[in-house]
C-alpha cells in the first residue's frame, strides 16, 4: 500500500529513496525469517536511512506519521511480530522528535537522544514497565533520586527489540513524585540490566519480546528525558501512546492486506468444481469486496486519527487538542486490530486447510493477528471509555467526537 499523500515530494526528493529502501527491506525479510535468524534484516534496516526517519521529519509530524503507517504496514504484511518489534522504535523516537512541549521541558535530552539515535544509528526498545500482577496495571520498576541521579529497581515484563536494540526508553514512577520516562544508553552489557527469556515462548518470537531487571541501576540526571517536574509530563506520556496507539494498527492492517493478497493469488490460481475460476464466482468477489471495505474503511480510520495527533504543535495550547487525538487513537487501534484480525480470518477461511501447508504466509499471519487487540490498550479498556461517554447524562446526539 502507499499512502498517497504520505511524502512531501517537492519538499522532500528522497521519497522515492525511502521507497526503494521499503521494497529493500520487504525483499531481505522473508528470507531472514526462512533462515530463523533476523541479523541479516536487520543489517539491511540499519544501513537505510528508515529508522531514522523521526529526526528527519520533526517537523512534519502529518508526513512522518504517513511514511511509520507506510513502512511499519508493508512489513506487517510479512511478518507482524517482527513489525511489531521495530513499532517500538518507531513511535518512541517519533512521539520524541514531533512532541509538542514547550521550552525548558527536558528539551536538551530529548535533542540529545535524537542526535545519538540518527549519527549512531541506533535502535530503540521501550518498556512502558507493566508486569503481570494480581492487580492490572501494576508497575513493576521504580525510580528513586540518588545523589544527582537515580537508582532503578524492579522487573518489566515486555520489552520488545530487546536483543536487537541499544538504547532503552523506559516509563517508570520516581518515588513520591510520578511518572517519567528515561532513556538508557548502552542497552547491553550492562550487568545492572538484565534481560530475561522470551515473554512468550513460543508466539511472536520475531518480535523479540522479553523480560528485563533491574538490579540497582544507577542512571546520570540527564537520562531523564521527561520528569514529574516538567510541566506536561502527563501530557507527553498520553502523546507517546497515541502514537503508539496508531503505529500498532498500521502493521495488523499490512497483516489484514498480505492476507487479501494470499486471497486473490488464491482465488485467482484456483478453478472451482465447475470449472469457473474462483476469481469470478459471484460468492467469492462478494467476499472480498467485503473484506477490502473494511480493510480499507480501518486504513482512513487509523489515517484520519494521525491527522488528529498531527495537529497537536504545542503545549499548552493544544491540550484539548491532544485529549480528542488520543480518544480518536485508541479508535483507531480498536477498528484497525479488530478488522485485521477478522480479515485475517476470513481469508484463512477462504484459503483453507493448504493456508497451513509449507510455509504459507497465512499461517504466520493467523498466528501473529490476534496479538493486535491484546494492547497497546487492551479493547476491553478502550470499549469501557466510550460506553462511559456514550452513557454519560448528556444525549449522545450531542456529544462530540
Ligand atoms: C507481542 C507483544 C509485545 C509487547 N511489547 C511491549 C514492549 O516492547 N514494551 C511495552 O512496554 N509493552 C509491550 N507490550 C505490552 C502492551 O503494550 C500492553 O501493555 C499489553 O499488551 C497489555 O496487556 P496487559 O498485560 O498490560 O493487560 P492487562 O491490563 O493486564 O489486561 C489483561 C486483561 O484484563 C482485562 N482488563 C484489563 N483492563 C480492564 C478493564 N478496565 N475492565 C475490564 N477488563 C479489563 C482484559 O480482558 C485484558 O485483556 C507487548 C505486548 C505484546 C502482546
Amino acid at each position: 500500500m502507499t499512502v498517497g499523500t504520505s511524502l512531501p515530494r517537492d519538499e522532500h526528493a528522497g521519497a522515492a529513496a525511502y521507497r526503494e529502501q521499503i521494497a529493500l527491506l520487504a525483499e531481505t525479510l522473508p528470507s531472514a525469517l526462512a533462515d530463523g535468524d533476523l541479523s541479516a534484516f536487520y543489517d539491511v534496516f540499519r544501513s537505510t536511512e528508515l529508522p531514522f526517519v523521526a529526526a528527519a521529519h520533526a517537523r512534519q509530524p502529518g508526513p512522518l506519521l504517513r511514511l511509520c503507517f507506510e513502512i511499519l504496514h508493508r512489513l506487517g504484511a510479512i511478518s507482524p511480530a517482527t513489525a511489531l518489534a521495530i513499532e517500538n522504535h518507531y513511535y518512541v523516537t517519533s512521539a520524541i522528535a514531533t512532541a509538542p512541549l514547550a521550552d525548558g521541558d527536558a528539551r536538551d535530552a530529548r535533542r540529545r537522544l535524537l542526535s545519538v539515535i540518527e549519527e549512531r544509528r541506533v535502535l530503540v526498545a521501550n518498556t512502558s514497565s507493566k508486569v503481570h500482577a494480581s492487580r492490572l496495571g501494576a508497575i513493576g520498576t521504580s525510580a528513586r533520586r540518588r545523589g544527582d541521579g537515580f537508582r532503578v529497581n524492579g522487573t518489566a515484563a515486555y520489552m520488545s527489540l530487546a536483543t536487537e536494540a541499544d538504547v532503552l526508553v523506559f516509563i517508570t514512577q520516581i518515588a513520591d513524585e510520578g511518572p517519567a520516562i528515561f532513556a538508557i544508553e548502552p542497552l547491553h552489557d550492562n550487568p545492572s540490566i538484565e534481560i530475561g527469556p522470551y515473554l512468550f515462548p513460543e508466539a511472536m518470537l520475531d518480535s523479540d519480546t522479553h523480560r528485563v531487571t533491574f538490579h540497582d541501576l544507577d542512571l546520570r540526571a540527564d537520562a531523564l528525558l521527561v520528569g514529574p517536574r516538567d510541566a506536561h509530563a502527563r501530557a507527553f506520556i498520553a502523546f507517546e501512546m497515541a502514537w503508539h496507539q496508531l503505529l500498532i494498527p498500521a502493521l495488523y492492517l499490512g497483516a489484514a492486506a498480505g492476507a487479501i493478497e494470499e486471497v486473490r493469488r488464491f482465488a485467482r490460481a484456483t478453478r472451482a468444481r465447475d470449472d469457473q475460476p474462483l476469481a469470478e464466482v459471484d460468492g467469492m468477489v462478494a467476499d472480498v469486496g467485503r473484506m477490502a471495505i473494511e480493510y480499507r474503511s480501518a486504513c482512513a480510520t487509523v489515517l484520519r486519527a494521525g491527522d488528529r495527533l498531527a495537529a497537536v504543535r504545542r503545549f499548552p495550547d493544544d491540550l484539548g487538542a491532544l485529549e480528542h487525538a488520543v480518544d480518536d487513537a485508541g479508535v483507531a487501534k480498536y477498528v484497525g486490530t479488530r478488522c485485521a484480525e477478522a480479515v485475517v480470518g476470513a481469508a484463512r477461511r477462504i484459503v483453507g486447510p493448504r493456508s497451513f501447508t509449507g510455509g504459507q504466509l497465512l499461517e504466520r499471519l493467523s498466528q501473529e493477528a490476534m496479538f493486535g487487540p491484546l494492547g497497546p490498550e487492551v479493547s476491553s479498556v478502550i470499549e469501557r471509555r466510550h460506553g462511559r461517554r456514550a452513557l454519560r447524562e448528556d444525549p449522545f446526539l450531542e456529544q462530540w467526537w
